[in-house]
């Protein structure tokens, strides 16, 4: 076996066992392989071994990894940093976006998604633990803007999205977590449609499924570590 075939069999190890410990279905999870600064091979070699969805930071990275990799069926999500100026490929190219956190830019995504794509899947960001720096709406502005981003004709909102602060156990992972998860109740019980919990890495999906995730993202497990970029 390859190592990203070892990997991600290890992977899907640890949700199993994260979901038999908090009394889920494993299908209640969709791994997403984060191939940030890995190359199309890497990606090749993940699909190869059952992968299909795949998150990326850089935009212009994923753009060109995307062409290279035209032949696959795969999902793509953009999890980083999406500025104004890069609405329009985000829109060409994905089919997710989880990093939502102004209307402004879903408006543009909404209005620059090409017609004869499916709606564009969008996660806002929640900037759960309160870090002033960080990017992510602040959770007493979530509803407000789910219900905006919820009108937008070309958008599909899906749900949240986090990023925490790393923690030093898994109580306070789960702790953050929890906030996340109590967000996401609330926007469902006020009628957004929503089914998607976007939350937990390498080091903290076990947290993170245990509070609720639908959906974790992982890289190092997966592609092994990531050199500077
Ligand atoms: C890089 C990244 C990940 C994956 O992190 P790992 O710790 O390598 O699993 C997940 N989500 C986001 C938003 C990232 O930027």
């Amino acid at each position: 076996m390859t190592t990203i075939r070892n990997n991600l069999q290890r992977v899907r190890e640890r949700i199993a066992s994260a979901c038999a410990a908090a009394h889920r279905p494993v299908n209640e999870i969709t791994l997403l392989a984060v191939s940030k600064t890995f190359g199309p091979e890497a990606v090749r070699e993940a699909f190869a071994a059952g992968q299909a969805a795949f998150g990326e930071n850089y935009i212009q990275e994923a753009v060109e990894k995307m062409a290279l990799l035209q032949d696959l069926p795969l999902q793509w999500h953009c999890i980083g940093p999406i500025q104004s100026n890069k609405t329009r490929l985000v829109a060409a190219h994905f089919d997710w976006a989880h990093t939502i956190d102004r209307l402004k830019v879903a408006q543009r995504l909404s209005e620059q998604r090409p017609e004869g794509r499916p709606a564009l899947n969008i996660c806002i960001q929640v900037n759960v633990d309160g870090g002033t720096t960080k990017a992510g709406v602040a959770p007493a502005e979530v509803l407000e803007l789910a219900r905006e981003v919820a009108q937008l004709p070309r958008l599909k909102l899906r749900g949240l999205m986090t990023i925490p602060e790393p923690a030093p156990d898994f109580a306070a992972q789960k702790a953050v977590h929890l906030k996340a998860r109590a967000l996401f109740d609330e926007l469902r019980h006020a009628g957004l449609g929503i089914d998607t919990l976007s939350m937990g890495m390498t080091a903290d999906l076990e947290a993170a499924i245990a509070a609720g995730s639908t959906m974790v993202r992982v890289g190092t497990a997966i592609f092994g570590t990531r050199t500077a970029k």
